[in-house]
């Protein structure tokens, strides 16, 4: 079994719009921007042994606002740059939709994801800027890290730990490795 850690797209590797104090995903390519810093946390964590999964609601897509060409143009971009292992897009509109079971915070494209790649979801952890994302990853039963972007949104349950973006997060959970290692945990 693999130790994953999974992580959300938009506010968590890229630069999100915001509006309203409400974050949203780029609109096409051209607008897709990574934060500087993803690159060498997303590094640190696959040096480290894990495998690195995206798990990201795109509801636009859903709506008709949005194409899953565009999506997967976005990706490639992504890909290109950051040493990710796989990718789980959930398009579904609202938490009615027929596959809203993989819907954050539904937990099921952390379980499709770790039903493909092998993957020990409890040995794992989850990074998110959004109350959606932190739900999924107690869900799911991961460890849950949320970075706080000061967005007009409140989370619903605490994280299991907090990191001011992905590189922050990827030393704390180095840290908490070596942390184990000693204590023979
Ligand atoms: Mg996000």
């Amino acid at each position: 079994m693999f130790r994953a850690v999974f992580l959300d797209r938009d506010g968590v590797l890229n630069v999100p719009e915001i509006r309203d104090g409400i974050p949203y995903p780029p609109k096409d390519a051209a607008g897709f921007r990574l934060y500087p810093e993803a690159k060498e946390g997303c590094e640190l964590l696959q040096r480290a042994g894990f495998r690195l999964v995206i798990v990201t609601n795109q509801p636009d897509v859903g709506r008709g606002t949005q194409s899953m060409a565009m999506i997967d143009e976005m990706h490639a971009l992504l890909r290109a740059t950051l040493p990710i292992d796989h990718i789980e897009v959930c398009p579904a509109a609202d938490d009615e939709a027929p596959d809203a079971y993989r819907r954050k915070p539904a937990p099921g494209m952390v379980l499709d994801a770790a039903r493909t790649l092998k993957i020990d979801v409890a040995r794992s952890y989850l990074v998110g800027d959004r109350w959606r994302d932190i739900d999924c990853g107690h869900a799911a039963g991961c460890t849950t890290i949320f970075i706080e972007r000061g967005y007009r949104e409140k989370l619903r349950r605490p994280p299991h730990h907090y990191a001011a973006n992905l590189l922050d997060a990827a030393q704390f959970i180095l840290r908490l490795e070596k942390t184990a290692l000693v204590s023979g945990g």
